[in-house]
């Protein structure tokens, strides 16, 4: 048995974008749709057809593409509920709890609201990988577009829970800005140090520092670590809630 092939690209500059495929059942997702030309290039490189969409969240820069997607290839979207009337195309609104067959593999949806309302996340634990969208990054996470600090962090400790090793596959390639303004926040973190100098020798190669882990975000990302106690002393902020401290933090972001 073949495993999940993940085929990673850069599309509209700083976007990521990802095809699925299972070559035992031929069938081939595109996790988001930011742009219909490059993703059906890329197609064609590969030799798949398109049989699903899987999205995260309203955004054009997400889902720009579904509609001429689905016109060439007849595609399934598969999307958020709660925003299904803002999704191009929707065929399949999912929620909380539900489950996406793909082939052999099964996708679990998680609600991750925050950056928008209705944000969901993919998850196929027996392959240990999460699609997460814009709501966490490789060391940050989505500006809160439509929800509080309150939600984000509820999101962001929903993510927490998977297991160490998932992989992290987000929405865009960020993570420069982020590692420099992570060192603003715990630059004491050594594993952070070390972590931003990989980052920028990645970059000078031209290579993605996306998928990420989680085991490496709970080390170093800063949105993932309110608890923090140098953090908490750096913002003064001690005896503050884990989620206070998050709205802190990415005050500070969306400010710097
Ligand atoms: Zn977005
Ligand atoms: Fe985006």
């Amino acid at each position: 048995m073949s495993k999940l092939e993940i085929h990673q690209f850069p599309i509209r500059g700083d976007n990521y974008a990802v095809l699925l495929h299972d070559e035992d059942a031929n069938v081939t997702a595109s996790i988001d749709a930011g742009s219909a030309a490059a993703i059906a290039d890329e197609l064609r490189k590969k030799g798949w057809s398109l049989t699903h969409i899987f999205t995260t969240h309203h955004h054009g820069d997400h889902t720009e593409g579904n509609e001429a997607l689905k016109q060439e290839f007849g595609c399934t979207i598969v999307g958020p509920r709660a925003e299904a009337a803002r999704v191009p195309g929707i065929d399949r609104p999912v929620s909380e709890g539900d489950e996406v067959s793909f082939g052999r593999f099964t996708f679990n949806i998680l609600e991750t609201g925050g950056h928008t309302a209705g944000h969901i996340s993919f998850v196929e634990p027996n392959e240990a990988v999460a699609f997460v969208g814009d709501t966490l990054f490789t060391l940050g996470c989505g500006r809160v577009f439509e929800g509080d600090a309150q939600t984000m962090w509820a999101s962001l400790s929903k993510l927490m829970q998977l297991p160490d090793d998932t992989k992290i596959y987000c929405g865009h390639e960020y993570t420069q800005a982020n590692a420099r303004f992570a060192l603003t926040i715990e630059p004491e973190n050594e594993a952070l140090q070390t972590r931003a100098k990989q980052i920028d020798e990645l970059r000078a190669r031209g290579e993605p520092t996306v998928p990420t882990t989680m085991a490496e975000e709970k080390a170093t990302n800063p949105f993932l670590r309110p608890h923090s106690s140098a953090i908490r002393a750096r913002l003064n902020l001690q005896d503050a809630a884990d989620w206070q401290v998050f709205g802190e933090i990415r005050a500070r972001k969306d400010n710097a």
